[in-house]
């Protein structure tokens, strides 16, 4: 955990000679139990019963937040043959408005703990923060936006079967936001995306990422600068750092602005010790705290 504590005082100073800072919209603690419920379900390995359960919870939250909910279900056939039931959920908040921004992040886990560091290759990935973190920032946005909707169009999109197997293998991998992109409705591309990974990690650092900083720059400039307005420019490190193969690669190949905000310095990366104890309510809240400063931003403008 890093919070900014030198920036308190400052800000409490500021506070009580100006307006009031706006009140917290995101609740990390919330947003932490929604990762204990994900992990509750077992491994999110397509075809698996962890898998189907997790399908309909998030079906039912989608509903119960969003104006529009819209599945994408398909079956995807891998290059070795495996047939796997997968699903997109898009949750749609103010879904008349021209202008939108696209969250989104993956649901699924990886059936195999394969990383060099992991201490057994044969165990599926519990996906405490690769995959359930990204899931719980979308929907601790959710619930904020329900109770204050958005100015602007807001969709959160969370893309099925990211994480199946071997990233040299398209059929594998990064199969929902693949998906999502050869199927978007004409006309409805976003202003920008911002794919949410593995930001749970206790130990939070977020570097700019290379294909980000390739692809859409002024969309990591935005978040990035907005972290360090409201005060987390301690966890949004302004440097590059790693270059990944993520879910907002198939986006920005259909001309989608789309970044990753991910913290790829994770030991537990692939591995059986992806589990709640490496993540918290904090680093959510710091993430969370972004995400909902940007879409408020947004529709100020
Ligand atoms: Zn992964």
């Amino acid at each position: 955990m890093r919070l900014p504590r030198a920036a308190v005082p400052l800000l409490l100073l500021l506070a009580s000679c100006a307006e009031a800072p706006p009140p917290r919209e995101f609740d990390g603690a919330a947003a932490f139990g929604y990762i204990e419920q994900q992990l509750a379900f077992g491994p999110r390995i397509p075809g698996s019963a962890g898998h189907a359960r997790m399908k309909g919870w998030l079906d039912s939250l989608a509903r119960a937040r969003a104006d529009t909910v819209i599945l994408q279900d398909w079956e995807h056939v891998t290059a070795k043959g495996a047939r796997l039931q997968l699903r997109n959920v898009i949750a749609r908040f103010n879904p008349g408005a021209s202008e939108r921004v696209l969250f989104l992040a993956h649901w699924d886990t990886r059936p195999r703990a394969d990383a060099p560091a992991s201490r057994d290759s044969t165990a599926p990935v519990p996906g405490a923060n690769d995959g359930a973190s990204g899931v719980a920032l979308l929907l601790g946005v959710a619930d904020a936006l329900r109770k204050q909707p958005p100015a602007i169009g807001v969709d959160l999109l969370f893309v099925d079967g990211e994480d199946f197997g071997h990233f040299e293998d398209s059929t594998e991998t990064l199969v929902g936001s693949r998906y999502y992109a050869a199927h978007q409705a004409p006309g409805n591309t976003p202003l920008y995306a911002i794919l949410f990974d593995m930001v749970g990690d206790r130990d939070l650092q977020l570097y700019k990422e290379g294909n980000s900083l390739l692809g859409a720059p002024e969309v990591v400039d935005r978040v990035w600068s907005t972290a360090r307005d409201v005060g987390h420019g301690a966890s949004f490190i302004d440097g590059p750092k790693h270059t990944l193969t993520d879910d907002h690669v198939p986006l920005q190949r259909v001309g989608i602005r789309a970044i990753d905000v991910i913290d790829f310095d994770y030991p537990h990366w692939h591995t059986p010790d992806d589990t709640i104890d490496k993540v918290s309510a904090q680093s959510l809240q710091v993430v969370g705290d972004v995400a909902m400063a940007v879409i408020r931003r947004a529709g100020a403008k």
